[in-house]
């Protein structure tokens, strides 16, 4: 069974509130990959933290290195 859509947003909101961590995106930003970042700042956004979500995206352009692939997020 689907969770309801007060169950749904409790866990986006415990989700934002999880993956906000200054160290979380230092370490990660640049592991994901453009999609991945996508979905998640979707989330963030959803979770009703657009600034991390910026942030998330910026930290992630500044270390996405994918050779010969142009980062969704820069520009
Ligand atoms: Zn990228």
């Amino acid at each position: 069974m689907a969770a309801t859509r007060d169950e749904l947003f409790r866990v986006v909101r415990r989700f934002a509130d999880a993956w906000k961590s200054d160290d979380l995106r230092e370490e990660l930003a640049g592991s994901l990959s453009c999609t991945e970042v996508a979905a998640l700042t979707d989330l963030l956004r959803a979770g009703g933290e657009p600034e991390q979500a910026r942030q998330w995206e910026l930290a992630h352009a500044e270390a996405d290195v994918t050779a010969g692939e142009e980062c969704q997020f820069e520009g």
